[in-house]
């Protein structure tokens, strides 16, 4: 009989951790219910736990497929590191080693394989499998990556087709699929080819929190940018390019900056390539620059940065790759740089396909990535959109919701802009018109003389890139048409034409300078941050003796536990969460002294746990249910002040706050309805923020006080 407190103390004992991530629980009472389970979670979410606590749980061997051997070496090591007894089979053994791991199995000292698929179903090896199941049972199937069984998932494998065959052949054991891809199409795919028994289907949401998200447009100063951001970060860094030649420039120019580097590509020699993984995942070298060759098979959870220096194919391929950012859950940046440039070499590539199916749909998808990179409302919702999944109000994690741009009104460019493509006839593209505007001295101008058109040289207060910007939107808008059958000429539609008679005006949406320091609340002291770099140190120097990665003896989130909290004893130390039993009997005294010498050194004494702060969507307090009794009996804010002998604003953040926690509130005999709407409309747009910007931009007729309570009701509904 599973109860819930032993689940939960499996999970300490074994993996350290304190609790399961959303998800892990459901699904590991159903595994080990021995049902067959769909579980679709993102990047991140935690899949493997839900097959590997269910295997130190059951009797017998839990069989997991994978499809990469890097991978397959990776999991167990982490497992062995945990004092759980796994193992791999893959051609990278002799027959040597082969036989003793068979072996082991054979004798029941193994609780998870790890197997490629090809291996799985071979003649010789599914014999194997039988006997394994009549010796120590075979208590369940687990296929990871499971959408590469789907033609139309990103990375297709015919081997997975053969797994089918399992089910006829252990017709009790249950299969458990896992994957991180979103679609739809690949979920049915999944559950028909492997022959999946009414499964327990679990969608977890593809919202990643700790993902900051934000686009950048590519100038000429983009790349010291890209450096501010690599130095600033000072952790893992993965940098997507298109090319292999853009790779190995910019590997270069970093190198050149004294950025600890290495490039991956498809042109790069196997040797090479996985040297290079293996000392980005090591943290002997912080940044790759790849192509997306790189990432497939990459586990390594604390990478903070991933950059795209060029335009990602299309959203879906953006998400997974972006997402191998903060997998451990920590604070992490996605970072886009957005040009033009890019998206003409891919229209070009696009262009060049023969199939006009393909080709649609890759325009489409283009169009999709550029609707994300222009648009000036969240980036999450835009992604989850695409996904299929609702998200609402100010995510707080992105550059669209924390610096929410200005609109400034450009009425009179978009007409210098406007009148200038009628002037040349609608029969030129944006780089010429710009060309026009800014009185340039090109070829072209002097061979249609356009330097005698009125709008030459009106335009030279702008940038070209400003130009740029402006013509982009107003295509955006649709205030403008833009043909593409080969070239890109603009072309005027009813609405430019009302621009021009002035009937319309043109707001766009300006960038601002942002600088957001995604770090700075996750350590908060400076003794912290410098004990952390101490333990990151004794960790480096533990793993290089062992030959295994650094995140694997403890994570960057344990480490900063440890940091913060400083314990001193063994059970102190056990109760980190990261810290499992194996864990604190391998590393414990290495850490706990490391630790005890920086407080000596500096003089410090441990910090308590901190108190966590409760959470406001949590019970109203006393006071407040106070207040709570005389607004339902009709008192005035004025009434309740005045009898409580408190200060109305109290008052105000009384009922502010129960309208939050979802205490009955009569609205509307605080705010009228008609100025509920609009504060409300204002709070979509502006998303979380203080009272003040909220209150300069609905003027005088609303209060602070109107403000404060609807807020209140926002913030509840907008957290559902
Ligand atoms: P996925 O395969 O879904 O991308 P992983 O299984 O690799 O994710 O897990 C991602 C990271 O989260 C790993 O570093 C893992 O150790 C950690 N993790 C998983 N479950 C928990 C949990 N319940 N508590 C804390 N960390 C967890
Ligand atoms: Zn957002």
């Amino acid at each position: 009989m599973i109860t819930h407190s032993n689940l939960e103390q499996s999970l300490k004992y074994y993996f350290g951790y304190d609790n399961f991530r959303p998800g892990q629980r459901e699904i590991i009472e159903a595994a080990l219910h021995n049902r067959d389970l769909l579980v679709v979670m993102p990047t991140g979410g935690g899949k493997s736990l839900c097959f590997q606590l269910p295997a130190l749980m059951k009797k017998g061997l839990t069989v997991v497929v994978s499809p990469l051997i890097a991978l397959m070496q990776d999991q167990v090591d982490a497992l062995r590191k945990n004092g759980i007894a796994a193992t791999f089979l893959n051609s990278s053994l002799n027959s040597y080693n082969v036989r003793s791991r068979e072996q082991a199995i054979l004798e029941g000292k193994i609780r998870l394989l790890y197997v490629a698929p090809e291996r799985l179903m071979s003649e010789r090896f599914l014999p194997f499998l039988d006997l394994v199941h009549h010796k120590v049972g075979v208590s369940g199937f687990a296929i990871d990556e499971a959408h590469c069984v789907s033609e139309w998932g990103h990375d297709f494998r015919p081997e997975y087709r053969q797994l089918i065959a399992l089910r006829s052949r252990f017709v009790n054991v249950p299969m458990l699929a896992l994957t991180a891809t979103a679609t739809d199409r690949v979920r049915l795919d999944i559950i028909e080819q492997l022959g999946l028994k009414q499964p327990n289907i679990h969608i977890a949401s593809f919202n990643r929190e700790n993902l900051y998200y934000e686009v950048r447009p590519k100038s000429k100063n983009s790349y010291g940018e890209l450096l501010e951001l690599i130095r600033e970060n000072d952790s893992s860094t993965i940098i997507y390019c298109l090319t292999r030649k853009q790779v190995d420039e910019l590997a270069l120019k970093l190198k050149h900056d004294k950025v600890s580097v290495l490039a991956y590509h498809a042109g790069l020699s196997d040797e090479e390539r996985s040297s290079n993984q293996t000392r980005f995942i090591r943290d002997d070298v912080r940044v790759m620059v790849a192509t997306i060759a790189f990432g497939m098979g990459i586990n390594k959870p604390d990478v903070r940065l991933v950059i795209h220096y060029n335009l990602p194919r299309n959203l879906e391929s953006y998400y997974q790759e972006s997402g191998r950012a903060g997998r451990d859950g920590e604070q992490s940046r996605c970072t886009l740089f957005f040009s033009f440039g890019d998206v003409k070499t891919i229209e070009w590539s696009i262009n060049q396909k023969n199939d006009e199916q393909e080709q649609k749909i890759a325009k489409q998808q283009l169009r999709q990535v550029i609707d994300y990179a222009e648009s000036t409302i969240c980036r999450r919702t835009i992604q989850l959109g695409y996904f299929g999944e609702r998200f609402f109000g100010n995510c707080g994690g992105c550059d669209n919701c924390r610096y929410p741009k200005p609109t400034q009104d450009w009425t009179v460019e978009a007409m210098k802009f406007l009148s200038c493509i009628a002037r040349t006839k609608e029969r030129f593209g944006m780089t010429h018109i710009i060309d026009i505007l800014r009185g340039a001295k090109t070829e072209k101008i002097k061979q249609y003389e356009h330097e005698k058109l009125s709008t030459y040289g009106i335009g030279k207060d702008k940038t070209v890139d400003e130009w740029r910007m402006l013509g982009r939107s107003l295509l955006h808008q649709g205030l403008l048409e833009q043909r593409t059958d080969g070239y890109y000429i603009l072309k005027l539609n009813d609405f430019s034409w009302e621009i021009m008679r002035r009937q319309r005006e043109v707001a766009i949406a300006v960038p601002v300078v942002q600088k957001a320091n995604i770090k700075a609340t996750s350590i908060n002291t400076i003794e912290s941050e410098m004990l952390m770099q101490k333990l990151r140190i004794l960790r480096k120097t533990l793993a290089d003796i062992q030959g295994v990665a650094p995140y694997i003896i403890f994570s960057d989130a344990t480490l900063k536990s440890m940091a913060h909290i400083r314990p001193q004893t063994k059970t102190d130390l056990s109760k980190i969460s990261g810290v499992g039993s194996k864990k604190l009997a391998d590393y414990g005294d290495n850490f706990l002294s490391a630790i005890r010498e920086f407080c000596q050194e500096h003089n410090l004494t441990p910090q308590k746990p901190e108190v966590k702060p409760t959470p406001v969507n949590s019970s109203p307090s006393s006071t407040e249910l106070t207040t709570l009794r005389m607004h339902q009996q009709g008192m005035t804010i004025d009434e309740i002040a005045r009898e409580r002998n408190i200060r109305p604003t109290t008052v105000i953040r009384h009922l502010s706050d129960l309208v939050e926690k979802n205490e009955a509130i009569n609205l509307s005999v605080l705010v009228p309805e008609n100025k509920q709407q609009v504060i409300w409309k204002v709070l979509d747009t502006l998303g979380d923020v203080a009272l003040t910007p909220i209150k300069e931009y609905l003027g005088d007729d609303y209060s602070f006080d109107e403000i404060r309570i609807v807020k209140g009701m926002w913030r509840r509904k907008s957290k559902k």
